[in-house]
């Protein structure tokens, strides 16, 4: 399976810097299938630099309505409209600060598979819930109820990201990420069938280019979501350049 490196740029830059850090990554892509998530406003200009490139453009989230009296949000297709192919959903930064539940989740993954756009649904557990050994348990249950049926056949992406270990520079062991992306993997087969094994699991949460390698050499690791240092082109590309 290609591995797909993914940034997710958060609240970060101004319009300027944004097409900057696309120019670098744009000018270094080589290998893996990169995209990049810049904050929504600068989702067009983008996706402008990045046109005739191999650079996938996508957001960040989406609402779960096709239109209407929604104030300050962006409907899937608008999303698509100015040029995005993928849309994050479910990150835990969006089911801590804006109370997005699995169902939520579900229903924004529907909108956005409705709109052509890929989801990249995001789960994983607190340190507490892992520190009381539910971390694989939390997962599958955010995963049952994060994906609408489909899913897998569609090609959604599924991000494991340990909530303690985003932005933090703590991660997982080896031997915990690769135990929860082979419980993600059976869950997924044993809803979606044989072809969920198609299904990219990308790992997020701290990934920088020296940890990178090790962390891409596990079975059922697909990729990265690279929040902090998909910041810096040179970084961001290492990590690329680590699978
Ligand atoms: P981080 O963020 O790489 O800065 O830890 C990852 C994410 O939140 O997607």
């Amino acid at each position: 399976m290609r591995p797909l490196i993914a940034g997710n740029w958060k609240m970060h830059g101004t319009l300027r810097e944004a097409a900057r850090l696309a120019e670098g990554v744009r000018e270094g892509v080589k290998g893996a299938d990169l995209l990049v998530c810049p904050p929504a406003v600068h989702l067009h200009p983008v996706a402008v630099v990045l046109l005739g490139s191999p650079v996938a453009v996508g957001a960040q989230d989406c609402h779960a309505a096709a239109k209407g009296a929604h104030t300050g949000d962006l409907s899937a297709e608008m999303v698509r409209d100015v040029g995005a192919t993928h849309v994050i959903l479910g990150h835990s930064e969006r089911r801590a600060n804006h109370g997005e539940t699995d169902a939520d989740v579900r229903a924004k993954a529907e909108a956005a598979l409705a709109a052509g756009l890929i989801p990249i649904v995001c789960v994983g557990e607190t340190e507490a819930e892992r520190l009381a050994g539910e971390a694989e348990a939390v997962v599958t249950k955010q995963l049952a109820g994060s994906l609408p049926d489909g899913f897998a056949a569609a090609g959604g992406i599924v991000a494991y990201e340990p909530v303690w270990a985003i932005g933090t520079g703590r991660t997982p062991t080896e031997a915990e990420v690769a135990a929860i992306h082979g419980t993600m993997r059976q869950s997924l087969v044993g809803r979606f069938g044989e072809k969920a094994q198609g299904t990219r699991l990308l790992y997020g949460g701290s990934v920088k280019p020296g940890n990178a390698a090790g962390i891409f050499a596990l079975a059922n690791v697909d990729g990265a979501l690279v929040g902090g240092a998909s910041l810096v082109a040179a970084d961001f590309l290492a990590i690329a350049q680590a699978f």
